[in-house]
């Protein structure tokens, strides 16, 4: 198909989409934002929010805050992210990172099955995660065993490879339900069926999932999971990660940090520590109350849009996106770097080009005056295209493509350096 007909069809599609009208709700800023996936745009609502939150509640209210607004906050929040990961209230709890969540849980999940030694995971998780299961072995477990399974065509981890490596003697098995650079996805429930049969826990990290895909931790059994706020679900830079353990599991496993926000009854400010027997026991200290405000906001948009109707947007952005790579960037030596079945894909797309990172820079700093189109780069030579339904277009992934062969026809990624510098 010519470039022509994509853009009619770009159109097109904008015009039938139900959920256009949430492209609003975000702050605007004339650049082309495909990085959903990694730093989610700002909801007008949490400008106003954050404003009234520090002027009035800190500045008027002060301690007194906390009865009126601060102390219901977190399990608020708690209970809305509940709904798009399908689990319960009780299960989720919010705060802390999710580096610190996944310690917390693996060390607790590691705690609990002592009689095993070995953990699963893949080359592919992201680096945290990897680095916090090996310091757990390094540190704490020293007799354990990680075992990491190698993506079959640098995408796919196979089943069948996860069906060998989990046996009787695997204590956790520790994987991003969406993973990061190549955005393949997991059978959640499949997986976590395969780990019971063994005697296995999961341990789901949902960064790359939450808000992107539907997720169903209770339908699929899952025992442990992690999960990002920044990204999809557009809470802010840095803002707290959640947890979720099964009900059933709550009382059996234990918070390697004992603090007093884990604790029973925190405001006894008794000198003895007392373990808190709902999902509290998971956490650690006093709320990051300007930084979980504006998670229900992130969250609020993603309840009142319905992640069935996003999920659903995603999906026919994506199949529009690969067919345009497909069709005008393959030809000039792209390759696609996630997979092509829907099912088994999350809501970003890989490609790649030895060029790669030169490229991407060339889309955030244009120098023919067009509109800065931002995506992200992963080493060696991934360009990620992040998809963000709420307020992504058509026409977004339209002119990303339009972009990139542009820039590869006057070759303008040869004016940047080859150098690697900050976040990119
Ligand atoms: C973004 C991301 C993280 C981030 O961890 P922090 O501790 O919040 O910085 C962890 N895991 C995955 C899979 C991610 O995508």
């Amino acid at each position: 198909m010519s470039t022509t007909n994509y853009q009619s069809k770009a159109i097109e599609l904008d015009e039938n989409d139900e959920l256009a009208p949430f492209r609003d709700r975000f702050v605007n800023n004339n650049v082309i934002y495909l990085d959903g996936n990694s730093l989610g745009k700002l909801p007008k609502k949490s400008i106003e929010t954050l404003q009234h939150l520090v002027t009035e509640q800190w500045g008027n209210r002060l301690i007194r805050a906390w009865n009126e607004h601060w102390l219901s906050l977190s399990k608020r929040t708690a209970a809305k992210i509940a709904q798009l990961v399908g689990a319960q209230a009780d299960e989720i709890f919010v705060g802390d990172s999710t580096s610190v969540n996944l310690y917390k849980l693996a060390f607790a999940a590691l705690h609990f099955q002592k009689h095993k030694s070995e953990i699963v995971s893949d080359s592919t998780n992201f680096p945290t995660d990897l680095y916090v299961l090996e310091g757990l072995i390094k540190n704490n477990f020293n007799a354990h065993k990680l075992h990491i399974l190698d993506p079959k065509d640098g995408i796919t981890i196979l089943e069948d490879d996860l069906r060998k490596a989990i046996n009787p003697n695997t204590a956790l098995v520790c994987l991003s339900h969406v993973l990061y650079k190549s955005a393949f996805m997991f059978d959640m429930k499949k997986i976590t069926d395969l780990a019971h049969q063994h005697g296995a826990l999961t341990l789901w990290d949902l960064s790359h999932a939450t808000g992107a895909v539907p997720i169903q931790l209770n339908a699929s059994n899952a025992d442990l999971a992690v999960g990002c706020t920044y990204k999809y679900l557009n809470g802010g830079p840095g803002a707290p990660a959640f947890l979720y353990v099964r009900k059933d599991l709550q009382a059996q496993l234990t918070n390697p940090i004992w603090a007093w926000f884990s604790h029973q009854k925190p405001f006894d400010f008794s000198p003895n520590y007392s373990e808190s027997i709902d999902i509290q026991r998971f956490a650690t200290s006093t709320p990051t109350i300007l930084s979980i405000a504006p998670i229900e906001i992130g969250v609020d948009v993603f309840l009142e849009a319905g992640m069935t109707n996003i999920r659903a947007k995603s999906v026919q952005q994506s199949q529009f996106l690969l067919a345009m790579i497909q069709d005008l960037l393959v030809p000039k030596g792209f390759h696609i770097a996630s997979p092509l079945d829907v099912a088994q894909r999350g809501s970003h797309i890989s490609i790649q080009h030895p060029e790669g990172y030169r490229i991407n820079k060339a889309l955030i700093t244009p120098s023919d005056g067009s509109t800065p189109i931002i995506p992200d780069f992963r080493p060696p030579q991934n360009i990620r295209l992040g998809i963000a339904p709420l307020y992504n277009s058509y026409m977004d992934l339209y002119q990303c493509v339009l972009r990139i062969l542009k820039i590869m026809e006057t070759k303008e990624y040869e004016t940047h350096s080859k150098e690697l510098v900050g976040v990119s």
